[in-house]
């Protein structure tokens, strides 16, 4: 597979001129968000190596669903996605990955008074923020996705600017493209990080000293942070999702009041939830998913797309469970927690699809640019007691 051949006007490309010249960077996860910040941070000119203690995509953008939509109330989180989604768009391609555009509808049924509410505001929001959103009844959303079931839709947002892709195959193609612009990528590679100076550790005990070290390591962030003593407001959670069947074309579901989430896919539908609420431990998760699980999501999902009715049991493909990072506020923590240490994670279940505009900023703040002032990992102490809410949940008054 080849890199992607994106054009020096594609995406903030100023912010690349060679300002990481000479710069040595270590950047800890090759999942999206690190091999698209090795990416960019390579562009930039720095000396980049891109540490995985497995492979590519091995972790969370390795088990994605691959949703990707620029549907976002708050101006900053529209921002940040519109921006991922164009270089979704600017990026994919037969050589690199596929972006299948697809719109995005969110609902919630009849009875759930608070969910409509909140979809209704979160609409009026997103316009606000020139996001192309709108709101609809039950009625309308029948004659625009003949697919779904209505009857029960008291209220639905439609998002255009949306799509999906192949979480690991984008994260494949980033880190090739990382490669391709200089980074070195070192697989099955665990390391350890410190701090004052900033530096990782190998596995043989060898120090390599660095002038920053970016940790994107998904779930096991918080504690390789805790083992360089920055406790990082984060808690690992576990999601689950499946494949089955079936023919849908379009769109991409999520039924916030039934809590599960369905889209398009090579081999039928993709659908997801069941979210756990409780910390989960990386090294020893259930990587399989619960007995129940199919049955019980399948069921949920034939009630909003009855097509996809199955006549017997050999309509499941796979199944399975991956980690999710979750924050008292469910804002990430993307930016410097020390000198020349920097984290990216805490996406609560969006890291996917902000991965391409996520890896830019945090290359740019690396490379001696601004950050995202509203992500500032050290806006937490690391030990605040927090409750674990899963992130496509609606916020209900
Ligand atoms: C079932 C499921 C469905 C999801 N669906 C979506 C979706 O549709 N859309 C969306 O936006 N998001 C989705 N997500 C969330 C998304 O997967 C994550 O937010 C995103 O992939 C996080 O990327 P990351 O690069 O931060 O972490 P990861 O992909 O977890 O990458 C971290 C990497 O760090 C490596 N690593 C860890 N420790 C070390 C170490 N000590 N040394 C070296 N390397 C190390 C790991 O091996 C791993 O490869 C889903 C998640 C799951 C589990």
């Amino acid at each position: 597979m080849s890199g992607p051949d994106e054009p020096e006007s594609a995406v903030g490309a100023d912010a690349f001129t060679r300002a990481g010249a000479g710069l040595e960077v270590a950047v800890v996860g090759a999942g999206a968000i690190g091999a698209t910040a090795a990416y960019d941070l390579s562009r930039g000119g720095a000396d980049v190596t891109l540490y995985d203690r497995d492979d590519v995509a091995s972790d969370a953008s390795g088990r994605a669903a691959g949703i990707c939509y620029d549907a976002f109330a708050d101006g900053l989180d529209a921002e940040i996605a519109s921006d991922a989604i164009e270089r979704f768009r600017a990026l994919s391609g037969d050589d690199t990955f596929p972006f299948v555009e697809c719109p995005y509808v969110w609902l919630a049924r009849d009875g759930d008074a608070d969910g409509a509410d909140a979809i209704r505001q979160q609409v009026r929001r997103m316009q606000d923020h020139e996001i192309v959103a709108f709101e609809m009844d039950g009625e309308t959303l029948a004659d625009r996705f003949s697919s779904l079931r209505t009857d029960d839709v008291d209220v639905a947002g439609i998002a255009g600017a949306a799509g999906y892709t192949d979480p690991a195959q984008y994260t494949a193609c980033l880190a090739a493209a990382a490669t391709g612009a200089g980074a070195t990528l070192e697989t099955d590679t665990p390391v350890e990080v410190r701090t004052d100076p900033a530096r990782v550790i190998h596995p043989d005990g060898t120090t390599r000293e660095v002038d920053a070290v970016l940790v994107a390591a998904g779930a096991r962030t918080g504690d390789l942070l805790d083992d360089a003593g920055i406790p990082l407001a984060v808690k690992p959670y576990r999601v689950q999702a499946l494949v089955a069947a079936g023919d849908l074309a379009e769109p991409m579901c999520y039924d916030a009041t039934g809590d599960f989430y369905l889209r398009p896919h090579a081999g039928g539908i993709l659908a997801g939830d069941g979210v756990e609420h409780r910390e989960a431990d990386p090294d020893t998760y259930d990587r399989a998913a619960d007995p129940t699980f199919a049955d019980d999501l399948l069921e949920r999902v034939t009630h909003r797309v009855p097509a996809l009715e199955r006549t017997d049991d050999d309509g499941l493909e796979r199944a399975w469970a991956g980690l999710c990072t979750a924050t008292p506020d469910r804002d990430p923590l993307v930016g410097r927690v020390a000198d020349g240490l920097y984290v990216a994670t805490g996406f609560q279940g969006h890291g996917f699809m902000r991965a391409p505009a996520i890896g830019e900023r945090i290359a740019e703040e690396i490379l001696g640019g601004s950050g995202i002032d509203a992500f500032d990992p050290l806006r937490f102490d690391g030990d605040e007691a927090f409750e674990i809410v899963e992130g496509m949940a609606l916020d209900r008054e």
